[in-house]
């Protein structure tokens, strides 16, 4: 199935992939965007891979916190989410790069591209770079590095210090896209994956979540709805109950 053409409604449900590599700014932003989608896929045997690309050091509201304690938190928060949603334990890469400072370099885009010819994908997930007056550079940023990182890994004179061979994905799905034309079906199971691994996501509940006392069964119970009320709401572009909405690149 191929992306609709400007103007045309959104479309839905790629065919689950073997293999997918989401690529992100910060641990928690996965789940975010695409814990459903991604945890459909696990659940229907996709491998699902994970490429976080800052150390997430200025993830609090604290100024007291110990940037290298929470960068070791957040590390084991996001291989827990991972696993949560079904993804192969393992399979959370880390590059590392300061929290805030991520830059869309030739470094960084060769270890985004070394990643996917390693992991060698159907389908990439990341940021979308067009959106629109976007805040948080390292979102910015982390949209054009799996973007250029793309065209890096499947062209096989870029990088020829790279060992592994080229690989072209099938698909990239733009999470918080500027203009949405896809939407992935999501189902209970994989609502209560992305919400189980948005709660192992706990050094954020304060700044990110809205969570002030994890202890509160009513904030839980809230948050669990946020989060629903925002699959119902992409959904219903496409007439179904529950999904989680993109920008399909698919020619790629
Ligand atoms: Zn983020």
């Amino acid at each position: 199935m191929s992306a609709p053409a400007p103007g045309e409604p959104p479309r839905r449900g790629l065919a689950t992939p073997s293999v997918a590599l989401a690529v992100a700014a910060h641990p928690d932003d996965v789940e975010f965007q695409a814990g459903a989608t991604l945890a459909r896929w696990a659940s229907a045997g996709c491998a699902v891979h994970h490429l976080i690309l800052t150390d997430g050091s200025k993830g609090t509201w604290d100024a007291g916190t110990d940037p290298a304690w929470l960068v070791h938190e957040r590390e084991a928060e996001q291989r827990a989410a991972a696993r949560s949603l079904g993804g192969a334990d393992g399979g959370v890469r880390f590059l590392r790069w300061p929290d805030g400072e991520l830059e869309a370099g030739l470094r960084q885009r060769a270890q985004v591209a070394a990643a996917i010819r390693e992991v060698r994908p159907e389908v990439v997930l990341g940021h979308d770079p067009w959106r629109r007056y976007r805040l948080h550079p390292d979102h910015r940023t982390a949209g054009w590095l799996v973007c250029d990182a793309i065209v890096a890994a499947r062209d096989p004179l870029f990088f020829p210090e790279l060992a592994t061979p080229a690989h072209r994905p099938r698909a990239l799905l733009l999470w918080e896209a500027d203009e949405v034309n896809h939407v992935e079906p999501a189902d209970e199971a994989g609502l209560a994956a992305k919400v189980a691994a948005l709660l192992e996501h706990r050094s954020q509940f304060v700044t990110t979540h809205g969570i002030t006392d994890e202890n509160d069964a009513d904030q839980l119970a809230a948050f669990a709805a946020r989060q629903r009320a925002r699959l119902v709401e992409r959904a219903a572009t496409v007439g179904i109950e529950l999904g989680e909405s993109f920008r399909l690149l698919d020619d790629l």
